[in-house]
């Protein structure tokens, strides 16, 4: 019944703005209430005037990973395109992350390549280890590195995001922070815009790349709910002192339903990352009830996982959010397109969201050049080419899931001998392959 609303809305022309009433929290957005109202008179035009189209202005929703891809490859390619971000300055932390593969080939094709060999942490491997610190499997990162060809690095997504804005800047993508979209309408020849702060503006078009709690996903295409799979998991992750256990090594320990990771990033400090499994613990957590959350989660965790939380400082920004993957029929209506985890989440199990937002991005600048004034076939072109493959990925990350995080029924042994199997010298090409080492891009043209 939405989902028809919103078509009719879009695809229609009508001249009524169709929103939902927000209530934005820093984690992203649940939506109280719908109200309709005419659209004001446009007062200020950022981009084109209402009377005046402008078709190369795109106006993106995110100036995350995919958003800033997007919006720097678009402005090299002659459009005119303008990032909102709802943040009120570029990232600085968030989480670490594993880059290579497909990711690793859009850098390529964006001359990123050197800019991202640059960020360094003192990571010389990576071990499991039981209850009292023992390594069970020690892997050392040359090995990951030869496997995957030397196209491989450990980065926070702030540190991609930053590599990105750099570039972005320098070719001149305009970047507003702390503005969000309020209302969208597809008037026919433009969509009219109005922000937060009641500004409107007019665009050719309109990305979403404002990540798996889309609001432009929300506005368009339908509420969260419809296309959300879950994963059956709750991650957590944060910076902190570096614990002396963990030493030059990223260190994982895994106990039933529940997996910590440790990286560190500098001699004085490490990113933690938590994953549990428990049906009780909600979605959406403010901040200042997620320290005590994972305190109680891990109140009895292994080697030194309970007592980093309990020395944490309780004001530490923590990201916090369940594992969700986002599945959708389609990713565009009208002139209002989606990529990124927006439209395709795999959730950190893939390990690949941040390869597959930067494709996606990839893929819809060079369709949306190749028909610069016919925005619905590079819409579907791009959906064509680009959703079966997320399609597929998100399948396997679902099928891994159920065995990412040990269940109370795993036999340790069996599990330990898997992973042994997994980072063997003789198997690890082969693995990283089926894991994302292969870009799905490779035959796609430049
Ligand atoms: C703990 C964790 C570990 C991960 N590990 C890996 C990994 O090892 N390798 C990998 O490739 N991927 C990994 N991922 C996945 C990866 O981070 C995402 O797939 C990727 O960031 C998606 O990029 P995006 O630009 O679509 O969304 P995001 O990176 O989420 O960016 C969305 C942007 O939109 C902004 N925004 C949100 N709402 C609005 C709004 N209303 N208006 C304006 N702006 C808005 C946000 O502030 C943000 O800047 C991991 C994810 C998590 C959570």
């Amino acid at each position: 019944m939405q989902a028809e609303r919103n078509a009719r809305w879009v695809e229609g022309g009508s001249k009524t703005v169709v929103s939902r009433k927000a209530e934005v929290g820093p984690d992203g957005l649940r939506f109280a209430a719908l109200w309709t109202r005419p659209v004001p008179a446009a007062t200020i035009n950022t981009m084109a005037t209402a009377s005046q189209p402008n078709a190369t202005t795109i106006l993106i929703s995110g100036g995350g990973i995919a958003g800033l891809t997007l919006g720097i490859l678009l402005k090299e390619r002659g459009w005119n395109p303008l990032v909102v971000e709802r943040q009120a300055a570029p990232s600085r932390d968030g989480y670490m992350m594993d880059f290579f593969g497909t990711g690793w080939d859009v850098a390529e094709r964006m001359e990123l390549v050197d800019a991202i060999r640059a960020i360094r942490y003192p990571i010389d491997d990576l071990k499991y280890v039981d209850d009292a610190g023992r390594a069970y499997l020690d892997v050392p990162l040359d090995r990951i590195r030869r496997a995957l060809d030397d196209r491989y690095v450990y980065l926070l997504r702030s540190d991609l995001e930053r590599v990105l804005l750099d570039r972005a800047e320098r070719v001149g993508v305009v970047v507003r922070y702390g503005t969000s979209i309020r209302s969208l309408t597809d008037a026919g020849d433009r969509v009219d815009v109005m922000f937060e702060d009641g500004e409107t503006a007019a665009a050719g078009l309109v990305v979403g790349a404002d990540g798996v709690h889309s609001r432009v996903r929300a506005l368009a295409l339908g509420p969260e709910e419809s296309f959300a799979r879950s994963l059956d998991g709750r991650v957590a992750a944060f910076s902190t002192p570096r614990a002396p256990e963990v030493g030059r090594s990223v260190v994982l320990h895994e106990e039933p339903d529940r997996l910590a990771a440790f990286y560190p990033i500098s001699d004085a400090r490490m990113q933690a990352m938590y994953v549990f499994r428990d049906d009780d613990a909600p979605d959406f957590v403010a901040p200042d009830d997620r320290l005590p959350l994972l305190r109680r989660e891990f109140d009895r965790g292994g080697w030194i996982t309970s007592r980093v939380l309990q020395d944490l400082d309780d004001r530490t920004p923590m990201f916090y959010d369940a594992l969700t993957q986002i599945v959708m029929p389609r990713w565009s209506i009208g002139r209002v397109c989606l990529i990124g985890d927006a439209c395709g989440c795999l959730t950190l199990v893939a390990g690949q969201g941040s390869h597959m937002a930067m494709a996606g991005a990839y893929v819809l600048a060079t369709e949306l050049s190749r028909r610069p004034d016919d925005h619905a076939s590079a819409f579907a072109a791009y959906e064509r080419f680009f959703k079966p493959l997320v399609r597929r990925k998100q399948d396997e990350a679902a099928r891994l899931a159920t065995r990412f995080v040990p269940s109370a029924g795993s036999w340790t042994w069996l599990r330990r001998l898997a992973l042994r199997a997994i980072f063997n010298r003789f198997l690890l090409g082969l693995v990283m392959q089926s894991l994302g080492g292969r870009s799905v891009l490779r035959g796609y043209d430049r």
